[in-house]
């Protein structure tokens, strides 16, 4: 198939880190020769400060650094001291990362359906997966949208079943006052690279407005210990968040809401001008929506996207196998889970970082004007 001639010779890349990195260079390099010479490299003052800028930053009392955002929700169930014989409810169309960590802990996963054109779980959904078993439901904000969070937290109150957030994709997104954090008796961000606040490497963070948990969280991060080398809580693990990712992602938190005001604006470029009849475009969201991956759909995913990387624009799918239909773990019969399935089938993310500048924007969606869908 050949390239529509005005597109050739364009390249978008899907991410590219290295353009943000270049511009901060110095600042990070001055960043992490504090740290360097500093003589303490892990749980230490860098990571205090983060923990406390951050804590205040989403208006929650206590965050407790770990090593990544998988770690994080898999601590956040061990604190709530969650495991073989609960049920967790999720949703089967993130990525499988909270999965993972409900697996970890020896609980079951429970599935809910997710919403259209939300793509984020179903509150009448999670009120039928709710059980005697069900021991907590994790709350993913997909693709860096807050979900229904006030209607979820309270069918959980009701219930009296604790909320999980999982943030990994949703750093500064608020509605009424509140950020995605606030809302859960347990909040999880991943601060892996790609995320809208990314580290030099993997890190991650439990926040909590309940100074037991947050103790306790603080224990299993370093081996279940109280004081040193004595174990008081089970189930503890080695995850901590290091000196120098703690000292960077101190110092990116400053940028934080202008980037998440610069992919809002392309995300708003993408919804006022791409038109296209086979592709569904998400309507431009407020504060809610920090747009984490700009994710459109159609029934043609795999040819729209095979066009677009002949036009050099470099696109993604987030995510290709839902959950419930993991080769790793055949659940007999799998849930019925029709949204989710569907959405696997169509979702496309195309390029959309702060770093992308508005001509590229622009032929990413010349570039989606023309493809011609089969009839
Ligand atoms: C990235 C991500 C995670 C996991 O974070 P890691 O730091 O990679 O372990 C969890 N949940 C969601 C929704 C994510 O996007």
């Amino acid at each position: 198939m050949q390239a529509p001639a005005p597109f050739a010779r364009l390249r978008v890349p899907f991410n590219d880190l290295g353009r943000a990195a270049r511009q901060e260079h110095d600042a990070i390099a001055g960043v992490l020769a504090r740290v360097a010479r500093s003589g303490w490299y892990v749980l230490g003052e860098e990571l205090r400060r983060f923990e406390a800028a951050f804590a205040a930053y989403v208006g929650v009392a206590h965050a407790v650094g770990v090593g990544n955002g998988t770690d994080a929700i898999e601590l956040a169930l061990r604190a709530l001291r969650i495991g073989p014989g609960s049920d967790v409810v999720t949703v089967a169309n993130a990525g499988m990362y909270a999965t993972t960590a409900i697996r970890r802990t020896g609980a079951r996963p429970v599935y809910a359906d997710v919403a259209v054109p939300s793509m984020n779980l179903d509150v009448h959904a999670l009120e039928a997966a709710l059980t005697p078993s069900t021991a907590a439901v994790i709350v993913t904000h997909l693709y860096g949208r807050l979900a229904d969070a006030e209607a979820i937290a309270s069918v959980c109150a009701a219930r009296g079943v604790p909320l999980v957030e999982d943030c990994a994709q949703a750093h500064g997104a608020r509605r009424g006052g509140r950020m995605a954090g606030a809302f859960g008796t347990l909040a999880c961000f991943s601060f892996y690279p790609t995320k809208n606040l990314g580290a030099l490497g993997d890190a991650g963070a439990v926040l909590t407005g309940d100074g037991a948990l947050a103790a306790r969280l603080r224990a299993l991060r370093q081996y279940g210990w109280g004081d040193k080398y004595e174990v008081r809580e089970p189930g503890g693990v080695n995850s901590r968040l290091d000196e120098v990712q703690a000292a960077v992602l101190a110092h990116r938190l400053a940028a934080l809401d202008a980037r998440n005001a610069r992919r809002r604006a392309i995300a708003r470029r993408y919804a006022t001008s791409l038109r296209h009849p086979a592709i569904a475009v998400p309507a431009a969201g407020g504060d809610d929506d920090v747009v984490h991956l700009y994710v459109v759909r159609c029934a043609q995913r795999d040819a729209l996207r095979a066009h677009l990387a002949a036009c050099g624009i470099g696109s993604d799918v987030h995510y290709p196998v839902p959950d419930h239909l993991q080769p790793a773990y055949p659940l007999s019969p799998p849930p019925r889970l029709p949204v989710t399935e569907r959405l696997a089938r169509e979702v496309l993310s195309l390029p959309c970082f702060p770093d992308l500048d508005d001509a590229e924007v622009d032929g990413v969606i010349d570039a989606c004007h023309a493809w011609r869908a089969a009839a």
